[in-house]
């Protein structure tokens, strides 16, 4: 089943999400559904709350199904390391086209659990070091562009008002 993304503006995305305390065939079911989802919004990452469930939970394809063994599922994800600084532009599906350079750490180090409650360390670089820290942001209820200037935050969400006015939101 394909969710519809949660737009910004959506409490749902600025509030900490619930752990992830039940491994079952529901759980699956909706792992399965984010990617599906995921993909048929062209992304490579989707937490929960973007599909208004407020769940620490997020998948990542950064090869957007080139490599299946590429996917990714992060329950409850915890960053234990990061190291260096990378700057590239980043955007969200929750933002549609809006994007903005972020400096993020270069190398991240996640803990979290896989679809069967196991958990797994996994160090990601550059876009996969940014996925992982832009996932666990939404978990947080924390967006991107928490990461700009207030300047260019406020440029985006007066954009975002005037659409939400004429009804392109
Ligand atoms: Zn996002």
């Amino acid at each position: 089943m394909i969710y519809p993304i949660v737009k910004f503006g959506d409490p749902v995305l600025e509030k900490a999400a619930e752990p992830v305390t039940v491994f079952d065939d529901q759980l699956k079911k909706l792992v399965e559904d984010m990617f599906e989802s995921m993909y048929a919004a062209h992304g490579v990452g989707l937490a929960a709350p973007q599909i208004g469930i407020s769940k620490r939970l997020a998948v990542i394809d950064i090869t957007f199904k080139d490599d299946p063994d590429a996917t990714l599922v992060m329950a409850n994800p915890e960053i234990i390391r990061t190291e260096g600084k990378h700057r590239q532009n980043e955007g969200c599906l929750s933002i549609p086209e809006f994007r903005e350079p972020v400096t993020r750490a270069q190398k991240v180090t996640i803990r979290a659990q896989d679809i069967d409650g196991k958990w797994y360390e996994k160090t990601g670089e550059d876009l996969l070091a940014r996925a992982f820290l832009h996932e666990t942001d939404h978990l947080n209820g924390k967006l991107y562009i928490s990461h700009i200037s207030a300047l260019k935050r406020d440029l985006i969400k007066r954009k975002i008002r005037k659409l939400v006015k004429a009804g392109e939101w």
